[in-house]
């Protein structure tokens, strides 16, 4: 039935005036194009992060952030051990690399959930699930599987060894991590080709959960005269020689996740622990060319890890909407308690709808990556169905063997590279850079709103607000600070089609 009496024609040409439904409409798009049994994952990582939660780290966070702050040097080596209990670091792992298979649009509710508790503990969790999706998209079948079969083994053992996403330098940050802005960027750190492999020096810093972590997925600029087509990513483990930790930062948040230095001197790392390298023949060669591939490996990383960093953000606003909440509910003021007063009514309000935004934008992101993102490939119906009906040991025995093979490397990358869009591209990107500014501003608007509404009060350790507080600041910074997102937003999906706009002159 033509309800509208348009021409086929017309309706298409009216869906792509804009906004597009590429752009924006993900969520609806998902509708048709996910299996069903999609929402039964989300449930599942949700329910969870909130047992782990309940039982582990809210019973802990409080003393865990006092024993940070009196001893700089103290790691909470029992976090990660609890976490591994769970078995929170393989959860997410497919079933393809001999994973549970948790589908991973359930990674964004179930960080958020644990950041609610407590962000530095959620982030020990998360930071692991950063170092793998940076991993992931080297596309480098036989590697990946090699980590991910020795995160899941380390796991079973009661020591698990996590990953890490390892690229900010002295002298050089946001601008490594945002291809606009790569030209200008100025890494001290050396990586030299060598018979064998390649021999690094330098410094890495800031680097999340370094010192709790095993494999380092360290991203390097190989040709400091062509930066934007010289993306060179390796695996280094502990133990490898020339690799030792540095100093950690003293951080005003995120206590219990420790910033880490890791340094490389004359650090040998063989051909066989370089996931990607975009000087390779097979980029060089390849219609789209070396500086596709860099653009596009760093923002399939960024898209999926910018979302979770979202993600987070929301579950800190929403701690702080929750122990304002509670607070309230007990605390009497002029013979009242607090709930009952208008005024609280309408900043405690303020702060729920804080909270649902945030958390819309983040899943509009998830579902923008599960369509065109790093997700893509995984949540194709066949494929996702397949998942779901094999059962683990298939894959293990019958599919693991076969990602050794350099052709499921070439498969993956035709996918991921060469048959991948700019409007693919753009979209997963541009909605990673929005909810990352999006929630991590809102969450800190909910944290100013709980102190408001607390007073002095809210000062004190004890209700976990100035906490809050504390830990939602570096949100705003990492994954590239929120302007350099807004820059990356313009590029993506304001701008990109206008043929008189100029990017980062
Ligand atoms: C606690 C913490 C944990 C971290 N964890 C990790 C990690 O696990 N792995 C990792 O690799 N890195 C990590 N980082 C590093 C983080 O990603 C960088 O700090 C971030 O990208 C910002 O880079 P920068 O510090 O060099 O700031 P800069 O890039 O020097 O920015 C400084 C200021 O200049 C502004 N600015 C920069 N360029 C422009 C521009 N072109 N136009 C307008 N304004 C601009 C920025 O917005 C910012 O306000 C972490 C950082 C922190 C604080």
């Amino acid at each position: 039935m033509n309800r509208s009496g348009m021409s086929g024609r017309e309706r298409k040409g009216l869906l792509n005036e804009g906004p597009k439904i590429w752009e924006v409409y993900n969520g609806l798009e998902c509708q048709h194009r996910i299996n069903r049994g999609t929402h039964r994952d989300i449930k599942e990582a949700i329910a969870i992060a909130r047992k782990f939660a309940k039982e582990v780290i809210r019973p802990a966070y409080l003393d865990i952030d006092l024993k940070c702050m009196a001893d700089h040097d103290y790691l909470p080596w029992e976090v990660v051990k609890k976490a591994g209990e769970y078995r929170l670091f393989s959860l997410f792992v497919p079933k393809f690399f001999g994973g549970p298979g948790l589908g991973f649009l359930g990674i964004y509710p179930f960080a958020e959930e644990i950041s609610a508790a407590c962000p530095a503990m959620g982030h020990i969790v998360m930071v692991h699930y950063c170092g793998m999706a940076t991993l992931f998209p080297s596309m480098n079948a036989r590697l990946i599987r090699m980590v991910l079969k020795d995160v899941m083994k380390s796991e079973r053992e009661g020591a698990p060894r996590l990953c890490t996403i390892v690229v900010t330098e002295p002298e050089s940050g946001t601008d490594v991590q945002e291809p606009l802005l790569v030209q200008h960027a100025r890494p001290g750190s050396s990586v030299k080709r060598v018979e064998g492999g390649w021999v690094i020096n330098g410094k890495k810093i800031f680097i999340s959960s370094g010192h709790l972590s095993h494999w380092h997925i360290a991203n390097f600029i190989e040709d400091k005269k062509n930066k934007p087509e010289s993306w060179l990513q390796l695996v280094v483990p502990n133990g490898t020689p020339g690799f030792s930790f540095g100093a950690r930062e003293k951080k005003m948040g995120q206590l219990a996740c420790p910033a880490s230095e890791l340094l490389f001197d004359d650090c040998f790392v063989p051909d066989s622990m370089v996931s990607v390298r975009s000087q390779d023949k097979e980029f060089t060669a390849s219609k789209k060319g070396p500086r596709w591939m860099c653009h596009t490996v760093v923002d399939h990383v960024t898209a999926s890890t910018r979302t979770g960093t979202a993600a987070i953000s929301t579950g800190i606003g929403r701690g702080a909407y929750e122990r304002a909440l509670e607070y309230a509910r007990k605390k009497t003021v002029n013979g009242e308690l607090l709930v009952n007063q208008q005024w609280a009514q309408m900043m405690l309000t303020e702060m729920y709808r804080n909270v649902n935004v945030s958390r819309a934008a983040y899943m509009e992101s998830a579902f923008t990556l599960a369509l065109s993102g790093l997700f893509k490939l995984m949540y194709l119906k066949p494929v996702d169905r397949l998942q779901r009906v094999l059962p683990r040991w298939y894959f293990r025995m019958i599919i693991g063997p076969f990602l050794n093979l350099k052709v499921a490397t070439w498969l993956l990358r035709k996918y991921y590279y060469h048959w991948y869009t700019v409007e693919e591209r753009s979209a997963s990107s541009g909605w990673g850079s929005t909810c990352k500014i999006e929630c991590s501003d809102t969450a800190l608007a909910n944290c100013n709103i709980a102190l408001d509404l607390m007073g002095v009060d809210g000062l004190r350790h004890e209700y976990g607000v100035e906490k809050s507080f504390r830990d939602i600041k570096k949100q705003q910074i990492y994954e590239s600070t929120n302007q350099v997102n807004a820059i990356n937003l313009f590029y993506c999906l304001v701008a990109r089609d206008m043929p008189e706009v100029e990017f980062c002159k």
